[in-house]
């Protein structure tokens, strides 16, 4: 039977345990990185508004060739309401996600001069860009700390004890407690890889894990198996 390691152990604190999360998958994932396809800030505006419950790899289909077409927001304005929404309707709430794309490039042109605001208020007050979104933007195109809370991170942090919060929001500030500052863009890429490869939603792959022996939900599943057996 293995040792349990002292770091990120329930012993240590959130701080320690949050580094030796963020070292151990920095590990199995160096190469942990946004998997939205896109060139500059605006393309990952887009992309990050398309992928609201919906994989990176269905928006990638879809962007590729979105993108090839449409350059600015002038060219997703020229386009109009039905034309994107034929485009994107693949995606799933493609009326909504069509309608804010529109709004947001109106306002990108009304208020920002076009471009894609690098500041994560001023993010957040476009159309269609929740704190998620916000966060995504900010710390992918411009490198602003950011940590932002998809379904892989809000679910893998609070698996492995780093959180208890029932929101993303309340995920979002204990992350940030959790990981240091300058760990934070690095550590919602490899919650999120970690989340997709191993720490699957149904049947995460628990003896194959680097965290087996820092994690409270498989400590508290062995915990339930024990008691099981009969003395
Ligand atoms: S031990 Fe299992 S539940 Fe815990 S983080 Fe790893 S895969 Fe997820």
């Amino acid at each position: 039977m293995r040792d349990k390691q002292n770091h990120g152990s329930k012993e240590g604190s959130k701080s320690e345990q949050g580094l030796h999360v963020y070292e151990a998958l920095s590990v199995r994932f160096p190469d942990a990185h946004c998997e939205l396809l896109h060139h500059n800030p605006f393309e990952l505006l887009i992309a990050t508004i398309l992928s609201a419950q919906c994989t990176d790899d269905r928006v990638n289909m879809v962007t590729r060739s979105l993108f090839a077409e449409l350059k600015t927001p002038e060219d997703y304005l020229a386009l109009g309401q039905e034309a994107l929404q034929e485009r994107i309707k693949s995606l799933g709430l493609f009326h909504n996600k069509a309608k804010n794309l529109l709004a947001m490039c109106q306002r990108l042109l009304e208020d920002y001069g076009r471009e894609v605001p690098a500041d994560l208020e001023e993010l957040r007050k476009l159309p269609g860009v929740g704190r998620k979104t916000a966060n995504v933007v900010a710390s992918n195109a411009f490198g602003i700390p950011a940590l932002a809370v998809d379904t892989h991170v809000f679910r893998v942090a609070r698996r492995l004890g780093l959180a208890q919060g029932s929101t993303p929001e309340k995920v979002e500030e204990e992350l940030k407690q959790v990981f240091a500052r300058e760990h934070w863009s690095k550590a919602h890429h490899l919650l999120i890889f970690h989340g997709r490869r191993i720490c699957a939603a149904r049947k995460p792959q628990c003896p194959v894990c680097p965290l087996v022996d820092n994690c409270r939900e498989h400590e508290q599943a062995m915990e339930k198996n024990l008691a099981l057996i009969p003395e």
